[in-house]
């Protein structure tokens, strides 16, 4: 088999939810958004349902649609965009909770799907979406009565637990949410981490569901393997990869192994990955190209079959700091080329 192997621990994910909704001591809702992070909704939802979750979180209207067919009746599903023109017929066939993030929104929910549940966006400082104080202040009468299931807002900077950010949102939260008798949700991954005053009724966690920092007692989720399709031999000083962007400083044996780019191993990971074999390190070389990365094997005893870029000796976090990035990104690239396999 030509491509790389994409290995999904599901009872790692569950073990990770599990853990992160006993700290925050409230129901912890996945979010699922962009494929769970590109590891495969289906999967995923069905496994973190089977363990006990009724409430997930997408981004759009049209996950919701793919999370509903992989989930059936029951589970509550939010979308975070809100209620965008266009979506009422699955916001009404597949039963969404759109989190209505403007008054043009909450109008557009209430007549083209009235009765239908929803809940509300509040923007404390973060800017990006949801009403801020002076709109939530004109509308919060008119939207009360229509009995929204959920309040929330979201963190900036809850990946930094000194940031004042966190303190000045959770103020505000509280400024615009006290009182009001309707279930309230501040928090994702960071934001569990930061103590009880941020847990409210429903926690949101992603990444920490995934094996990503900042929940760094999480259990690794994912392995990748890539079948090596070449090995050679090199003399001193003669050039690997585009642009001969390496040179071999002694004699050398390359293998070049099935995966690049365009699987979400970003070119900027060149000079600086390392892939390994069983507990030995092998430095790739030269520049990674769409499909292929070479790598340094000549200190191996014997020709590897397969070569380790997420595993035990290197996370997603770790990918992500050779390549400039963060492991979500990572995660949400790697893509559609290998051959997946999720494990109960
Ligand atoms: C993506 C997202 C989450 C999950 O965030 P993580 O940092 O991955 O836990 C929660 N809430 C909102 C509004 C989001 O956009």
């Amino acid at each position: 088999m030509g491509t790389g192997r994409l290995s999904i621990d599901l009872s790692a994910i569950v073990a990770n939810w599990q853990a992160l909704a006993s700290l925050a001591r409230t129901p912890a809702a996945p979010v699922v958004k962009a494929d769970a992070y590109g590891l495969g909704v289906g999967p995923v939802a069905r496994a973190l349902a089977a363990a006990g979750a009724r409430q997930f979180f997408v981004a759009y209207a049209e996950e919701g649609f793919a999370l509903r067919r992989a989930l059936g009746p029951g589970p509550e599903i939010f979308v975070l965009s809100g209620h965008m023109a266009g979506d009422a017929r699955l916001v009404a066939e597949c039963g969404l909770t759109p989190v209505v993030n403007s008054v043009d929104q909450l109008m557009r929910h209430l007549e083209s799907v009235p009765g239908q549940p929803f809940g509300l966006q509040l923007d404390t400082g973060m800017n990006r979406l949801g009403m801020e104080w002076n709109e939530w202040a004109a509308v919060a009468e008119i939207a009360l009565s229509q009995n929204p299931v959920l309040l929330m807002s979201h963190l900036a900077c809850a990946d930094e637990p000194d940031h004042p950010m966190n303190a000045y949102q959770l103020d505000l939260f509280r400024q615009m949410t006290d009182g009001l008798n309707v279930p309230r949700s501040l928090s994702a991954t960071g934001g569990i981490l930061l103590g009880p005053d941020y847990h409210f009724d429903l926690v949101r966690p992603g990444i920490g569901l995934y094996g990503g920092l900042p929940f760094e007692h999480a259990r690794p989720v994912a392995t990748l393997d890539l079948p090596v399709i070449q090995v050679r031999d090199l003399q001193a000083g003669e050039v690997a990869g585009y642009g001969n962007a390496w040179q071999a400083q002694r004699p050398s044996r390359l293998a070049t192994v099935s995966a690049g780019y365009a699987d979400g191993l970003l070119r900027s990971l060149s000079h600086k990955v390392t892939l390994w074999h069983g507990d030995t390190p092998c430095p790739a070389v030269g520049r990674v190209s769409m499909d292929l990365i070479i790598v340094d094997v000549t200190d191996l005893p014997e020709d590897p079959e397969h070569l380790s870029i997420l595993g035990p000796h290197q996370t997603i976090d770790q990918l992500a700091d050779a390549a400039g990035t963060i492991g979500y990104e990572v995660l949400t690239s790697l893509g559609t080329r290998y051959a997946r396999s999720h494990r109960e």
